[in-house]
C-alpha cells in the first residue's frame, strides 16, 4: 500500500479536501441530529401535555357523576393518535377510572404519584414517553390523566435526516473531490514542472534550463522564481570557473610553447654559434703558438685573453646545449635501479672524492621509473656540488631516500660552506652562481640543468641549507 507521505501533492490536496468537508459534515449532522431528538421530545410533551388538558376537561364530568362508559368513549377518541400506546383516567385516590391500552389486553398500569405541589410530570422510559397530569376542578385535583407515547415519529425523522444526511455527505464529498481536482491543478501543476525541471537539472547537469514561472505571488510562485535565480547564479559560476579554466588550460599550453620555442632556439644559437667560434678559437691558438714571444709582451697578453675568452664561451655554449637537450633528447622512462644510477654517478666523480678524501655513503637504494642517464647526471651534480662547497673539513655526504604517500624523496646533504636562504631559488636559475669562478670553479649550468631533469619526471626540487651549516637538496620522483 502506497504510503501518504508518498503521493503525488494533487492526491494528497484531494483527499485532505474530501476528509476535511467529511468530518465537517459529520459533525454538522450529529450536531443537528442530537438538536432534532431535544426539540421533537419537547414538542412532544407539549402536545401530550395540551391533549391532556383537553381529554381532561371533557371527562371530568363523567368522572364526578361516575360515569366510566363516558369517561371511556372520550378517551376512546384518542385511538385515532397512532402514537399513544395507552391513555388513561384515575380518581384521584390513584384508582383506574377509564381506558385502553392500544394492542388491546393488560390492566391499567399502577398510578405513580405526583411530585409535590406539581400538576404534571413525564419521563422518557424505553423510547417511550410517559406523561401524567392533574386535572383540577374547583381548585381541587379531581383526576388524573396518564398518557404513554411511542417515539416512532422521532425515530422515522432521524431515519429520513440520516438520508438526508448521507446524501449530502456524498454530495459534498463528490464536490470536494471535484474542486481538489480543479484547484490541485493550480497547485500541483507549478509544483510539477518545478519538479520535473529540478530533475532535468540534475539528470543533465544542464543549468540553462529553466522552470516555467507564473506571476502568481503565492509560495509557489516565490519558490520558482527562486529556483530559477539560484539556477541563473550556478550558470553564471560555472561559466566562471569554464572560462577561466580555459584560459589556464591556454596558459599551460602557452607556456609549453614558448619553453619548446626557447629550447629550439638555445638549441639553434648554439649549435650555429660554436662553428664561426671554434675558428675564432683556433686561429686565436694558432696565433698563440706561432708568435708566442714574437709581438710585445702586451700582444702575448691579450691574445692570452682572446684564447681564454673562446674556450669559455665554448664552455656556455655547450652548457647551454646540454641544458636544451633535456627536454629534446630525454630517453623514455623506464623501472631503473637507484643503486645502479648512484654508482655511475660516484664512479664518474670518482678523482674529485680521491682529491678532497671525501666520505660519500647512501640509503638503500629503490627501483623507480625514469630516465637513467638523466638521473646519473642528477646525481652526479649534486653530489659534485657537495664535494666542491666544501670548507676547512673534508666532505661528507649522504644520499638518502624514502617514500612518502605516492613519492620518493632524494637527499643530498653535505657538510659544506651551505647557503643563505635568501638564494633558494636563484641557484636553481641558468648561470647564476654565488661565488667568482676563482673562489669556486663552475658554470652555474649544473642546478638548472638538474631541476629541468626532476621537472620532466614530473618531481619537485629544493634546497634546505644554512650559511655554514652545510646543505641539503631534496628532490622527488612519482613512484
Ligand atoms: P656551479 O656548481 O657550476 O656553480 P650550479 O648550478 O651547480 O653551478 O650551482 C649554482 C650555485 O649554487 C653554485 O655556484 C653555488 O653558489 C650554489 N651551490 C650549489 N650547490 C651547493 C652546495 N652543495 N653547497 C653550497 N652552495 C651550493
Amino acid at each position: 500500500m502506497t504510503r501518504i507521505r508518498d503521493l503525488s501533492i494533487t492526491r494528497k490536496l484531494m483527499w485532505m479536501n474530501m476528509l476535511v468537508s467529511g468530518a465537517a459534515l459529520l459533525l454538522a449532522t450529529g450536531a443537528f441530529l442530537g438538536y432534532a431528538r431535544v426539540v421533537y421530545r419537547q414538542s412532544m410533551v407539549r402536545y401530550l401535555t395540551m391533549r391532556a388538558r383537553v381529554v381532561g376537561a371533557n371527562c371530568i364530568s363523567a368522572v364526578l357523576f361516575d360515569d366510566p362508559k363516558g369517561a371511556g368513549d372520550t378517551i376512546s377518541a384518542l385511538r385515532a393518535d397512532e402514537h399513544i400506546v395507552g391513555a388513561w383516567i384515575y380518581t384521584p385516590q390513584g384508582e383506574p377510572f377509564a381506558g385502553y391500552w392500544r394492542d388491546g389486553g393488560g390492566s391499567a398500569p399502577r398510578m405513580p404519584t405526583l411530585p409535590k405541589g406539581k400538576t404534571e410530570t413525564y419521563w422518557f422510559v424505553n423510547d417511550q414517553l410517559v406523561l401524567i397530569r392533574a386535572i383540577a376542578f374547583q381548585g381541587k385535583s379531581t383526576a388524573f390523566v396518564y398518557f404513554q407515547s411511542d417515539l416512532n415519529e422521532l425515530r422515522e425523522h432521524q431515519a429520513r435526516y440520516l438520508e438526508i444526511g448521507a446524501l449530502v455527505l456524498l454530495a459534498s464529498l463528490l464536490t470536494a473531490f471535484l474542486v481538489s481536482r480543479v484547484v490541485g491543478r493550480f497547485v500541483a501543476r507549478p509544483m510539477r514542472a518545478l519538479f520535473d525541471t529540478a530533475r532535468a537539472v540534475s539528470r543533465d547537469q544542464d543549468f540553462s534550463i529553466r522552470a516555467a514561472t507564473t506571476d502568481s505571488k503565492d509560495e509557489i510562485g516565490v519558490l520558482m522564481r527562486a529556483f530559477n535565480e539560484m539556477l541563473a547564479k550556478i550558470q553564471e559560476r560555472d561559466d566562471t570557473v569554464r572560462k577561466s579554466s580555459a584560459s589556464l588550460a591556454e596558459k599551460v599550453q602557452e607556456l609549453a610553447r614558448s619553453n619548446a620555442d626557447l629550447e629550439q632556439f638555445a638549441y639553434i644559437a648554439s649549435h650555429d654559434l660554436q662553428e664561426p667560434l671554434r675558428t675564432v678559437a683556433s686561429f686565436a691558438q694558432l696565433l698563440q703558438r706561432r708568435y708566442k714571444g714574437k709581438l710585445d709582451s702586451n700582444a702575448d697578453e691579450f691574445i692570452h685573453y682572446m684564447v681564454d675568452g673562446a674556450s669559455r664561451m665554448q664552455g656556455l655554449i655547450n652548457d647551454l646545449l646540454a641544458f636544451s637537450r633535456v627536454g629534446s633528447r630525454g630517453k623514455e622512462f623506464a623501472p631503473t635501479d637507484f643503486a645502479i644510477i648512484v654508482g655511475l654517478a660516484l664512479s664518474n666523480l670518482h678523482t674529485a672524492i680521491a682529491e678532497s678524501r671525501a666520505e660519500v655513503t647512501h640509503d638503500p637504494l629503490p627501483t623507480v621509473n625514469c630516465d637513467g642517464a638523466q638521473l646519473t647526471q642528477v646525481f652526479q651534480n649534486l653530489v659534485g656540488n657537495g664535494l666542491k662547497f666544501h670548507n676547512s673539513q673534508a666532505p661528507r655526504v649522504h644520499i638518502g631516500a624514502t617514500k612518502k604517500d605516492s613519492e620518493w624523496v632524494f637527499s643530498v646533504k653535505d657538510n659544506g660552506i651551505g647557503i643563505d636562504p635568501q638564494f633558494n631559488q636563484r641557484i636553481f636559475e641558468v648561470f647564476q652562481r654565488l661565488h667568482t669562478r676563482k673562489e669556486y670553479p663552475g658554470s652555474g649550468i649544473g642546478l638548472s640543468i638538474t631541476k629541468k631533469i626532476v621537472e620532466r619526471h614530473g618531481g619537485r626540487i629544493w634546497v634546505e641549507s644554512q650559511p655554514g651549516q652545510g646543505a641539503n637538496f631534496l628532490f622527488t620522483l612519482p613512484a
